[in-house]
């Protein structure tokens, strides 16, 4: 990040969605939507809430019409995952204003994941996407597996750039560009966004990355020296794929604000009130959380 760029990073919270979307026990509406409002108190204006995937592939989010319903009235805050037309349906009806499609650069992984190939699945979209937009409804795109995929490899940067291109002219307002397995590194970000940034604008591209291998803030790091400014976190580093093999947790919210915040840079996000957040959705799922941040600020007050 040069002084010449902006300051103001833009964090995207995924806690509550792809966080916890994994967990095997359940987790009440009411603990849900604390977590939630932690988050707002921490400041965070982006936070993507839950999905409205079938229930029966992702149960822990069956509730997701309860959730949105019981949300404060904030404007432009809240997004919830939509995968196909029957998901719409229930987001609509649950009043979200903002809501995100999914697909995949490896068509294997695609596949996998939603059932669809990734020519099907843009076609649904744009279906979606349609739909949404018509009803006064934002729509953020994730492509997953952009740098590496568990089942093809190396992901060519032009499919990535292809794929981002298609959804923008979908009339999606932001892709997120996701490293699913953790894989890649600072020159796998360097080729991806290369190719993605010849034919799409920086402001559109936000990037997900998971720190299996460790490098996820290193990868951040190029994001923001290629001149990207929205990064997606979660709450602790909670979450992972089940459909990846080998995928462990997102990038920690708390990592990333640590690092931002010695950056110079601005997210409008507090790290101490961040990581009350996740002590509480620790405390609710009764186990420790892998941030870095996280654990060192709870040596420091002793907990
Ligand atoms: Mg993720």
């Amino acid at each position: 990040m040069s002084d010449s760029q902006s300051k103001k990073v833009h964090i995207v919270e995924v806690g509550p969605r792809d966080g916890l979307q994994n967990e095997p026990e359940q987790i009440s509406t009411e603990h849900k939507l604390k977590f939630i409002q932690k988050l707002v108190d921490a400041g965070h204006s982006q936070i993507e809430v839950t999905s409205f995937v079938h229930p029966k592939f992702v149960p822990q989010l069956a509730d997701a019409g309860e959730v949105i319903e019981n949300l404060p009235q904030l404007e432009g805050v809240f997004s919830a995952l939509v995968p196909n037309e029957r998901g719409l349906d229930r987001a609509v009806e649950s009043g979200i204003k903002r809501i995100a499609v999914f697909t995949a650069a490896s068509e294997t992984f695609c596949k996998k994941n939603i059932g669809m190939s990734r020519a099907d699945s843009l076609s649904v979209f744009e279906r979606i996407c349609k739909r949404a937009i018509d009803g006064g409804i934002s729509v953020r795109g994730y492509v997953s597996t952009c740098f590496v995929c568990p089942y093809e490899g190396e992901i060519s940067e032009s499919v990535v750039a292809e794929t981002t291109r298609a959804l923008l002219q979908m009339g999606v307002d932001e892709v997120s560009i996701s490293d699913t397995i953790g894989a890649a590194c600072p020159n796998d970000v360097a080729r991806v966004l290369s190719g993605v940034l010849a034919s799409s604008p920086v402001d559109a591209i936000a990037l997900h990355f998971h720190d299996t291998y460790g490098t996820a803030l290193a990868n951040v790091c190029e994001g923001l020296r290629l001149g990207v400014a929205t990064f997606d976190a979660s709450s602790g580093g909670l979450g992972g794929c089940p459909f990846a093999p080998g995928a462990t947790g997102n990038l920690a919210t708390e990592d990333l604000l640590y690092l931002l915040d010695r950056m110079g840079a601005e997210t409008g996000v507090d790290l101490q009130q961040q990581a009350e957040a996740s002590r509480y959705i620790a405390g609710v799922l009764s186990r420790k959380l892998p941030s870095r941040q996280l654990q060192r600020l709870d040596a420091a007050c002793g907990n």
